[in-house]
């Protein structure tokens, strides 16, 4: 969207008081998600009553999801934009500054290919980007409502993925951030087969790029040849993002994920002693439907076991269009969030502890930006740390520079960020 608007002549500006108009951007997937969106809906809506803005397009999953609700709660929205609406966006920005208001949505189905990322205008910083490969997702997880939202799997063409990988590298990035809703499915549709294996070799060839990482992947489809690739390259970062939601028998058919406990072991275990230094992250439910306290100590006993580097815990968000909704023994908010915490306090122990195992070690840190007000430090991360949900590492040196990878030795800690010292040249 920002791509198109900056190419039909709008310009981007850091502060929404004074924007002609904004778009919110919002993310629909579970409750905490949707009340995120609505502050952010609620406070641009102030800044439009007081004069400081013109006008509000609501764009994103949240949009696809309450449709025409939205508008009803909120009237002042001047526009929506659903998911697969904004290639439209320019002529939806034009409608609201033209006062043209006989039309305030735009509403397209899912598309059987996904829509081109190409000529983009990205606001993360120069080195890293997201790279999205495929939409939409074909699994019937009974808690989930994308594949309400984004349709269908949907991959885009390995060609059409290396020319937007190239692109992004011109512009500097050296960290592809690889996502979809189901990464390891990669390719199904269009080749009948899975087709991440060689999607990632031919990136690989990409120059520029240094550091290749891989968000969401499914724990069906990870063949050997997977875990290879993976563990012989110089530039796929040993870090592998590995949802897996719960790991009772009986929740895992309930959430209807189509893998067990004990394929879900075999998996970790293939991973484990095949890629050297493997940074793992996953994220688990706590409290859904009918989850006993038996099943939930499982969970924990687990953690404790397969000690994650990274973890995320969600309790479990009721949501009335996802098939769980109808299961029952519904547990009260309560009894999810006290397990949530529990979870979260074992995995803190574990973090921690793996974080003091780096004091005296020796890495590769990537610079995302400088410390606020102080000389020489930096804020950067590890091959092990993904941009926006792991830990940072602090780096201390002199002549660094945004986007620079430094080798560093830890020295010590801060909770779940490390602390490190510049020991050899940026390159
Ligand atoms: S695989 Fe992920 S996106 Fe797809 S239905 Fe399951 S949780 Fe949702």
């Amino acid at each position: 969207m920002l791509g198109l608007l900056q190419l039909d002549g709008y310009q981007l500006v850091a502060d929404p008081a004074g924007a002609d108009f904004v778009v919110v951007n919002t993310c629909g997937f579970i409750e905490r998600a949707r009340e995120e969106s609505f502050a952010t809906i609620d406070e641009m809506l102030a800044l439009k009553r007081e004069g400081k803005i013109r006008g509000v397009i609501v764009s994103g999953c949240l949009a696809e999801r309450e449709k025409e609700k939205l508008l009803e709660s909120r009237p002042d929205i001047d526009q929506l934009v659903g998911v697969f609406g904004r290639e439209h966006v320019t002529k939806v920005a034009d409608r609201l500054l033209g006062g043209l208001f006989e039309q305030r949505s735009v509403f397209r189905p899912a598309p059987t290919r996904p829509l081109d990322d190409k000529g983009r205008l990205r606001i993360t910083p120069r080195h890293f980007a997201f790279l999205k490969i495929s939409e939409g997702c074909d699994r019937l997880c009974t808690f989930c409502a994308i594949p309400k939202m984004r349709g269908k799997h949907a991959s885009k063409p390995i060609e059409e993925v290396l020319v937007e990988a190239t692109e992004l590298a011109q512009d500097g990035v050296r960290e592809l951030v690889i996502v979809a809703q189901d990464t390891t499915y990669y390719g199904m549709d269009l080749y009948g087969e899975p087709r991440l294996v060689e999607l990632l070799r031919r990136l690989h060839e990409v120059p520029g790029i240094e550091w290749i990482r891989l968000m969401y992947l499914y724990p069906m489809y990870f063949s050997d040849t997977l875990i290879d690739v993976i563990a012989s390259s110089n530039r796929i970062v040993p870090y592998l993002d590995l949802p897996l939601q719960h790991i009772n028998d009986v929740m895992l058919r309930r959430m209807q994920r189509r893998v067990n406990r004990a394929e879900t072991e075999q998996l970790l275990a293939r991973l484990r002693s095949r890629v050297k230094d493997l940074v793992m992250r996953t994220t688990f439910i706590t409290g859904f439907p009918g989850e006993t306290d038996e099943q939930f100590s499982e969970l924990v006993e687990f953690v404790r076991q397969q000690r994650f580097e990274r973890l995320g815990v969600f309790s479990y968000s009721f949501e009335a269009d996802t098939p769980s909704a109808r299961l029952p023994d519904h547990l009260p908010q309560q009894v999810k969030e006290a397990r949530r915490e529990q979870l979260m306090a074992v995995q803190q122990e574990i973090a921690f502890a793996w974080n003091a195992g780096q004091v005296g070690k020796r890495i590769d840190v990537i610079l995302d930006r400088p410390v606020p007000d102080q000389k020489d430090a930096w804020i950067g991360r590890g091959r092990g740390d993904a941009p926006d949900v792991d830990g940072i590492v602090y780096v201390t040196g002199k002549k660094l520079a945004a986007g620079k990878i430094v080798p560093c030795e830890i020295v010590a800690t801060r909770e779940y960020d490390l602390v490190s010292v510049a020991v050899g040249k940026p390159r």
